[in-house]
């Protein structure tokens, strides 16, 4: 049965008969994660999340459309990892305009990029498009539930095919995770100057220095169940949260109280 809140399974009787609100897109990557998780990781992983909010979201009476995912990410510092696949952040403007403009035409306002990969900021994205018609909230999905779920992780501290990204795999796709043996523990170099360290500093990480193969966080301690924990309460705030932005009106003093 075709579910009629994910587009590529939608068809035009179904599209036609509703009044679709809010529009999310999710956005991956496809890089190394050390040396057991998939290549599309991010992006398989964020195109499950959207397809689980969109379903509860629509359950609750969201007028919420899921489109298809865009599987490349961010990743000129990860390019000496061999497949890793960069999509320049100038690139990524021009197809959310293009996205938009889409949108536009077809009377949507509102989209979320639902983004799985911490190299996408959207941010100057937001600004530059600011007046493009379309109102857009970027959402790091898997910052949710990090304060309600962070307990569960043992080996903290982690960013990429680490303990938590692990785990979320373990639930979503074991089939696709290779034996955790092949993993090392993901540690990382500190920074050699104190002030990149800070939160008032930013850089573009080389990460090939940064990490030993690719890893940044211990991924050993990782399970199905903890990944299991950690999506259902992703997927219990982002609904509620489509649900809330589906039905408010965007009048004059949209989206302030
Ligand atoms: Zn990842």
């Amino acid at each position: 049965m075709t579910r009629p809140y994910i587009l590529c399974e939608a068809n035009q009787k179904q599209i036609s008969e509703r009044k679709i609100e809010l529009a999310v897109l999710p956005w991956g990557a496809t890089e190394p994660h050390n040396m057991h998780l998939p290549y599309g990781c991010d992006a398989i992983t964020v195109t499950r999340i959207g397809e689980l909010i969109c379903e509860r979201a629509y359950g609750d009476g969201a007028e919420v459309i899921l489109l298809p995912t865009i599987p490349y990410g961010v990743n000129t510092n990860l390019m000496s990892f061999p497949m890793t696949m960069n999509m320049n952040p100038t690139t990524q403007l021009a197809i959310i305009r293009d996205v938009t403009t889409s949108l536009k035409q077809h009377g949507i306002r509102k989209l979320v990029i639902l983004n799985g990969h911490g190299g996408n900021d959207f941010g100057f994205v937001l600004r530059e498009l600011y007046s493009c018609g379309v109102f857009m909230v970027s959402v790091n999905w898997w910052m949710v539930a990090a304060e309600a779920c962070g307990h569960l992780i043992e080996n903290k501290g982690g960013e990429h095919a680490d303990e938590a990204e692990t785990s979320w795999g373990l639930h979503f796709f074991p089939e696709l995770i290779g034996p955790l043996e092949t993993a090392d523990d993901g540690a990382v170099r500190p920074f050699r100057i104190e002030g990149l360290g800070k939160s008032w500093s930013k850089i573009t990480r080389p990460w090939e220095r940064v990490t030993t193969q690719g890893g940044y966080g211990n991924p050993h301690k990782a399970t199905a169940e903890k990944g299991r924990l950690w999506i259902e309460e992703s997927v219990r705030q982002l609904g509620a949260f489509l649900v809330e932005l589906s039905k408010a009106e965007m009048d004059d003093t949209f989206p302030m109280a």
